[in-house]
This record gives structure tokens, sequence and C-alpha cells, in this order.
């Protein structure tokens, strides 16, 4: 543990996600106290909210703030209208295609992390903390606009100047470790770290059990399977 980041809160935006629930145990090995906060804003995917619960636990946090907004009654994503969400199939392809006409996936949630990491500012201001840790990845398939670094930078300037804590001349850091992760880092990190990754609920989707054909849960198996393979080989060449 380093000891710097003892005692000292974090907030942690958790959606009961691979990405998310690892990095709450990844700040959590940090030293820090944590202060995870999860969105109910109406997306299709109500099994996230669940896991998010269950990571939350088995991370013993004390307190985890649990905030609704209505996103459904905005639209525009198929995360959250009645759009389908799309069940791809040749990610490699489609992921080609998307950087090369530069298209947003129709799952991208409009302003959504902007909304979240909003919230999540003014809490870190109320209770003091400094720092608020994100899932952001720009790496393996997203597209997403707010999850690149230039919006971390431009979020970071306007918590700079929007905060009474910037204004006192703190600061409240927003932070992306895994920014550059690809999935496979993230699965190896939540192996190394004991996340419980059964619990958490990547899928796009609702049901009983994953879809297994998002995008998301194809991005998932497929980091899972490469790191099992690799886990495997490592062990015949022992
Ligand atoms: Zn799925």
């Amino acid at each position: 543990m380093l000891e710097v980041f003892e005692n000292k809160k974090a907030v942690v935006l958790l959606s009961g996600g691979l990405d998310s629930s690892t990095l709450a145990y990844y700040v959590k090995n940090m030293g820090y106290d944590l202060y995870p906060i999860s969105f109910d804003y109406g997306q299709k995917s109500r099994r996230e909210l669940d896991a998010s619960i269950k990571i939350g636990r088995s991370l013993g946090v004390k307190d985890h703030k649990f905030i609704k907004i209505d996103l459904k009654s905005i639209g525009g994503s198929a995360l959250t209208s009645d759009i389908d969400v799309p069940k791809t199939g040749d990610l490699d392809n489609k992921r080609q295609e998307i950087s090369d006409k530069k298209d947003i996936p129709i799952t991208y949630v409009p302003a959504r992390n902007t909304i979240f990491l909003s919230i999540a500012l003014a809490y870190a201001e109320v209770i003091d903390a400094d720092v608020i840790f994100y899932g952001a990845n720009c790496i393996d398939y997203s597209g997403y606009p707010d999850c690149r670094p230039e919006f971390i930078d431009a979020f970071n300037n306007l918590a700079k100047w929007g905060t009474k804590k910037g204004v006192e001349g703190k600061t409240i850091e927003i932070e992306a470790p895994f920014l550059f992760y690809t999935k496979k880092d993230i699965v190896k990190t939540a192996l190394d770290l004991g996340v419980p990754i059964e619990e958490t609920w990547s899928c796009y989707d609702d049901g009983d059990e994953p879809c297994g054909r998002c995008d998301s849960c194809i991005i998932r198996q497929k980091a899972i399977d490469e790191v099992n393979a690799e886990i495997r080989n490592e062990k015949k060449n022992r």
C-alpha cells in the first residue's frame, strides 16, 4: 500500500463494469479511502447497477453513493432509448471502419461522462476529496469523445475554474489511469488485484446472462480468453 495516499479521499465512478470495478480495486490498492458513485441513468442494463452494489460490498466501502438521472427522457443512444443494441460479430472490421470514418457508435450516450463527472465533482467538493477517478479507456474500441485525453484535460480545467475549492487554490484532479490500457491490460490488472470479475457486468443489454454478442461482451470475452491462454502457456512452459 502506498502510504502517501492513505486516508485521502477518492471519488470513483463505479458502473459495475469490468473497467470501473478494476479501477475501484486499483484505487483502493493505492491506499485511498474509496467513495464510489454509481448512476441509475435509465440504462437498459439494470444488471450493471446490481453489479456495482456487489463490487462496492466486496470492497468494503463505507459510503456508496447512488444518483438517479433520467437520461432516458433525452435518449439518443442504444443504451437509453428504443434503438436496439448492435450485435456485431466482426468487431475487427468494424473497429477499422470506425477509425476510418471517425464514426461514433450508437452506444455512445450523449455527454454522459460530462454529466457523471459534473455530479462527481459536486460530491468531491462536499466530502473534500482531492481526486476523482474514472475508468475511461481510449485504446480498445470505444470512439467515445468523452473518453479521450483532451476531454480529461478540459474537464480538469473546468474543475479548477468552476469550484470553490479551485478558487481557493486547491484542486480536484480528474484521473483516468486506464486511459491507455488495452482490455487485456485491464483483465490482467483485475486478476492481480483479485477483482471478482464474474460479479462485474459489461453487457450493454439486460438479461439473466450477458448477451455475448454486443461490442462490450465481445471485447471483454476476447480479452479474458487471451489472458487465460497466456496463463495456460506460462504454466506449460514452467
Ligand atoms: Zn452483451
